[in-house]
């Protein structure tokens, strides 16, 4: 059975960025992946290199920004006062490299704390792969039709899918 629209995917994958380093991988305690094709359950560029393979096929995919975590966006990157992160814990404390929820137009997101400058703290809302080019490396696990209830939930079930 070929890779289509409404079929359940079960995958290996191995992603690395342009430097060669592994950014996230499935291995023996996660176990494969399993996706719906076809519904956006992963980055565009990735879900398009799937159509048409088959069960067993292994091959590299590179997707470009675009059709991965976007470009990066300079305009998401903004100064904000340090006043909004006060805590009276003092293990909470803010320092560059954390990770603060913040809430925006479009509903709170995670940002990274990348300056903290007097009363200023600089937070970039990129996604932390924004910019990157993805390498992956697939193997094809097995290929199903889906199920109805799959279809209208608009996720894989089973033992490497959602579990609801
Ligand atoms: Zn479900």
């Amino acid at each position: 059975m070929k890779i289509a629209q409404d079929t359940v995917v079960t995958m290996h994958y191995v992603l690395k960025n342009d430097n060669g380093d592994i950014i996230d991988q499935s291995n023996e305690d996660s176990g494969p992946l399993s996706i719906l094709q076809g519904h956006g359950n992963i980055i565009p560029g990735l879900e398009e290199e799937l159509f048409g393979k088959i069960k067993g096929e292994s091959f590299s995919a590179t997707v470009e920004p675009t059709k991965g975590y976007g470009e990066y966006n300079e305009h998401m990157v903004q100064i904000v006062p340090l006043s909004g992160f006060r805590s009276d814990d003092e293990n909470e404390k803010l320092e560059t490299g954390m990770q603060v929820e913040v809430e925006t137009n479009q509903g709170r997101a995670v940002a990274l704390v990348t300056n903290i400058e007097g009363e200023e703290v600089t937070l970039d809302l990129n996604h932390p792969l924004a910019g990157e080019t993805l390498n992956f490396e697939i193997e094809i696990v097995d290929v199903r039709a889906a199920e109805e209830d799959e279809i209208s939930h608009g996720h894989a079930h089973g033992p490497h899918g959602h579990h609801h």
